[in-house]
């Protein structure tokens, strides 16, 4: 199967690698020719990581990166089986993205998007055959987290959640079935965490890099919080608060930090524009 994967960001590019190393035949589509040439040297460099290592062959790496062919021409999608939407997360972009391209694919096509928060319900809504219309949320960075989370839309035939667990299960993933709601599982859960621990850096009760010391060294946590923000972006990481805690009813559990917001119009995103609660320059 020929898989479509609509924005080569960090998402899109960590996706494509996977299905491109799972032996798919890949059309990555960006805006630019900028970002698309990112996300190939990207995969070519992880990938040839992965062949230091040991992990894959110099022929399996060489092989996945011809299988991913950048296009910016939405007709390359009319032979694909599955085409995945990795662009900003914004409800309004979406819905046009996918009114956009369903004229352009097969009826066979299945449609997905792997947003962190917002309605696939809605997202649904703005197709024409929502019933092939499915939520498909991987973690960041792609190609090394397991976890999957699989959010059929109400309009979501029955059998495609199951159809798409097998694929990711050929992928090497850990697909997990969730309901519609805001954020899902991981991106709700989160959200307390990143919020309280703006809330401490706020206060003045420690800084970040203490706080992320605590959490990880006798925490136990993988990453600190304003590490874990700094890479994931704050332009992507205040959208999904924001998206949640509208979706929400704006529970004050919830709610964004203007701290945060503040480093976004600063263009403060973290690890990729090299400053965010920590400089990387
Ligand atoms: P990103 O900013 O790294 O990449 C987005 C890409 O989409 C950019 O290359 C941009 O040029 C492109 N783009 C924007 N609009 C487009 C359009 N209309 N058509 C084609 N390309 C377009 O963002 P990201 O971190 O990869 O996030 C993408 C999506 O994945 C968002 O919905 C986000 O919520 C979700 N997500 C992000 C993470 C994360 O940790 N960053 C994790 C899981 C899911």
């Amino acid at each position: 199967m020929i898989i479509g994967i609509i924005g080569s960001g960090a998402m899109g590019a960590g996706i494509a690698q996977v299905a491109a190393t799972a032996g798919h035949t890949v059309r990555l589509l960006d805006q630019t020719e900028a970002a698309l040439a990112r996300a190939q040297q990207s995969i070519q460099a992880n990938l040839r990581k992965l062949a230091e290592k040991g992990k894959l062959t110099g022929a399996a790496v060489e092989a996945a990166v011809a299988r991913v062919q950048p296009t910016r021409d939405y007709l390359d999608f009319s032979d694909c089986g599955l085409v995945l939407e990795a662009i900003v997360e914004n409800l309004d972009a979406k819905q046009q993205l996918f009114r956009q391209i369903e004229s352009t694919v097969s009826a066979e096509c299945v449609l997905a998007s792997n947003t962190s928060s917002l309605s696939i319900t809605s997202l649904a809504a703005a197709c024409q055959h929502p019933e092939r219309f499915i939520g498909i949320h991987f973690f960041n960075p792609a190609p090394l987290m397991q976890l999957v989370e699989v959010i059929p839309a109400v309009q979501t035939r029955p059998g495609l959640a199951n159809e798409i667990k097998q694929l990711l299960h050929a992928w090497g993933k850990v697909p997990v079935l969730a309901q519609d709601t805001p954020g899902f599982i991981v991106n709700r859960v989160a959200r307390p965490f990143y919020g309280e621990a703006i809330r401490l850096l706020e206060e003045g009760l420690a800084d970040a890099a203490t706080i992320d010391w605590a959490t990880t060294e006798l925490g136990g946590f993988r990453m600190g919080p304003f590490a874990l923000m700094d890479f994931i972006g704050h332009d992507v990481n205040y959208r999904v608060t924001e998206s949640v805690f509208t979706s929400f009813f704006y529970d004050p559990r919830y709610k964004p930090s203007f701290t945060q917001k503040r480093l976004l119009e600063a263009g403060y995103l973290g690890r990729k524009s090299g400053r965010g609660f920590y400089n990387y320059q």
